[in-house]
């Protein structure tokens, strides 16, 4: 129009431009022919709630000015939970001098269903996409586990752009809405795949690791260390969209039935781990079940998510983690109170994820800057709190060996000073035994009244001897002395007089054969037996002589007997060929035939006999 004044174009393009703004409610346009980076649309877009679920972009773009819209002043925009349906809006301008292309960010994977116009300045809709995380994968024009939208705006004109956000079941989540160049998002793909690729990098490096460890040890606290890693990392892989990017695109209900269940069973890993790592079964048993009926009602209140309600279950489960999350920082807090290692390691591995947790959460409020450390602090604090959970699991098994090294210590300890015990215990009782053993040998081979051996043992010992001196020759004397008239004198002074005399007489005798071979018997009543060590007859008699008058002198009275006093009579034998005694008995026979003679020849004297020939 080279005839028009320079007014009159100035005035020309700016009632077109008014008349452009007004039925668009004349929202301030953004430009974006010059930008380079990522911009938060956040604060600048305007919303409209659909309660009704009943207003299409037609009416939107015919009635625009006549509807509610309200600016949205949110940082990131969070309708929480709501049954309505959500329309944004907003407009760009391109005041460069070529066409630009623009891409529009919705930065929450899980979005339910998001609808998008782009309309031109003449109120027509050049683009249009109906997209979401419950449509399949291949309804979103870019590749990728977000939801990015080309926008096309030609030189010196200015696009619309209105999104339809709905909900399956009335659960919003904090939706990210970014703006940006190709090459800005370029950048921003690429920083947060490195970034992720780290992340779920770290965090199967630690899971396989800590499998093979489990294979190795067969260590429980392992493998449920493994189970509560594997489901946070699915819980991840899912939540930040890769999961339907790259394992199931096709199946968005699954995808969505997956998150809440694998929350809940999220939930009921994270506290059966943590009640094994803090080895509450042993220390609050108590706990134990409560910790296990939470995390159990955190997994059944997901389950409703397989008949395709979310929204209620999330009312339930919210509430039951806050819960889970309590107990189980009030249990570490208080274990850690008590010195235990384990729970300061698990708190300081909380505190870490929660700092990461809040430092998001103040990021998405508007609180703090975007910048990569609030962009990811989630990430960092889950893989360091998932590291320090491992080293935290070497400590304890660690523990757990020398606990046990220690016990095994202690049994084998105890079991070496029990043996020692038994030993001297076993020593004593022998000894005990031996000396009662003797004791009843003595007493079977004693007679109880003198102490002198007994007639059995005359038997064995007398046997023996002979045996012996058959072998060597040697001559052997045997003598049988019995207490003269004993019946009188019994008689005369009582039974018990009777007795002490035979005492005497047996100390007398003890007294007097002393020599090693010297053996003496009680072989009944008042009748000895004495096996004599002497080389000859002679010395035998001598030595029995002696014993008589020693005997006769002691001048124990006696008034019934002829001498007064109590005599013995002897008779003795002297065997000088052994072999020609066939036993004991012969000896004995023998030895009390000389006796007898000696009584015959008015008793009190010792008559000798010697074996010439060979006895019966
Ligand atoms: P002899 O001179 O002929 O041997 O006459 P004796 O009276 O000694 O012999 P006899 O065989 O007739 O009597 C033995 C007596 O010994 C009978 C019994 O009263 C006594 N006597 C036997 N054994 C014991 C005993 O253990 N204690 C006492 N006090 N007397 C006993
Ligand atoms: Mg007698
Ligand atoms: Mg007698």
């Amino acid at each position: 129009m080279p005839h028009l004044s320079p007014f009159v174009v100035g005035l020309h393009q700016w009632l077109l431009a008014l008349l452009c703004l007004v039925p668009l409610n004349a929202q301030a346009a953004i430009e974006v022919g010059a930008l380079t980076g990522e911009l938060n649309l956040g604060p600048h877009v305007q919303l409209l709630e659909d309660a009704e679920r009943e207003l299409d972009i037609e009416q939107l773009v015919g009635e625009g000015g006549a509807l509610a819209w309200q600016p949205s002043r949110q940082e990131t925009l969070n309708f929480s939970f709501s049954d309505s349906a959500w329309w944004l809006r907003l407009r760009i301008e391109n005041g460069s001098s070529k066409e630009v292309r623009r891409l529009l960010e919705l930065a929450m994977p899980l979005h339910d269903y998001l609808d998008a116009y782009v309309v031109d300045e003449h109120g027509e809709i050049v683009s249009q996409w109906q997209t979401g995380n419950r449509r399949d994968f291949d309804s979103r024009p870019v590749t990728h586990r977000t939801f990015v939208l080309p926008v096309y705006v030609p030189a010196g004109e200015s696009r619309q752009i209105f999104l339809r956000l709905d909900t399956h079941d009335g659960l919003y989540d904090a939706t990210p809405l970014y703006l940006m160049s190709d090459a800005g998002f370029l950048a921003k793909a690429q920083r947060e795949l490195m970034a992720f690729s780290l992340y779920f990098g770290a965090l199967l490096a630690l899971l396989i690791y800590n499998l093979l460890l489990y294979v190795a040890t067969r260590e429980r606290s392992l493998l449920l260390y493994v189970a509560y890693l594997g489901s946070f990392f699915i819980l991840m892989f899912t939540a930040r969209g890769f999961a339907f990017q790259y394992w199931w695109p096709t199946l968005p209900t699954f995808n969505n039935q997956l998150v809440p269940i694998n929350i809940g069973f999220f939930a009921l890993m994270l506290a059966v781990f943590s009640n094994s790592f803090l080895s509450l079964r042993r220390h609050a048993p108590r706990m134990t079940h409560v910790l296990f009926v939470v995390g159990g009602m955190c997994l059944l209140s997901s389950l409703p998510a397989l008949l395709g309600h979310y929204a209620p279950l999330f009312r339930l489960m919210i509430p039951a983690a806050i819960v889970l999350s309590c107990l189980l920082l009030g249990v570490a807090v208080w274990r850690s109170l008590q010195r235990d290692t384990l729970a300061r390691i698990y708190l300081v591995a909380w505190g870490v994820l929660l700092v990461g947790v809040a430092l998001y959460f103040l990021r998405v409020a508007g609180v703090l800057p975007y910048n990569l450390v609030t962009e990811y602090a989630v990430q960092v604090g889950s893989g360091i709190e998932f590291l320090l959970l491992s080293l935290g699991l070497a400590w304890k098994i660690n523990q757990f060996k020398n606990e046990k090294l220690a016990a095994e210590r202690a049994t084998l300890e105890l079991q070496r000073s029990l043996n020692e015990r038994l030993e001297v215990e076993v020593e004593q009782r022998t000894h005990e035994l031996e000396r009662a053993n003797q004791r009843l040998t003595a007493l079977a081979r004693t007679d109880p009244l003198t102490g002198l051996l007994n007639r059995r043992q005359f038997h064995e010992l007398v046997e023996e001897k002979l045996q012996e001196r058959r072998r060597s020759g040697l001559p052997l004397l045997f003598a049988v002395m019995d207490i003269d008239d004993f019946k009188r004198y019994n008689d005369a002074y009582g039974h018990q007089a009777g007795d002490e005399v035979l005492m005497r007489v047996a100390t007398m005798l003890q007294d007097h054969f002393q020599r090693a071979g010297d053996r003496l018997f009680r072989l009944g009543g008042e009748e000895f037996g004495i096996l004599l060590e002497a080389d000859s007859l002679e010395a035998g008699q001598h030595a029995l002589e002696r014993f008589r008058q020693a005997l006769e002198q002691l001048r124990i009275p006696h008034e019934t007997s002829c001498y007064g006093v109590v005599t013995g009579s002897f008779g003795l034998v002297c065997c000088r060929d052994c072999r020609k005694v066939p036993s004991a008995m012969a000896l004995y026979r023998q030895a009390d035939l000389a006796m007898y003679e000696a009584k015959e020849r008015s008793r009190n004297r010792v008559v000798t006999r010697s074996i010439a020939e060979v006895l019966e």
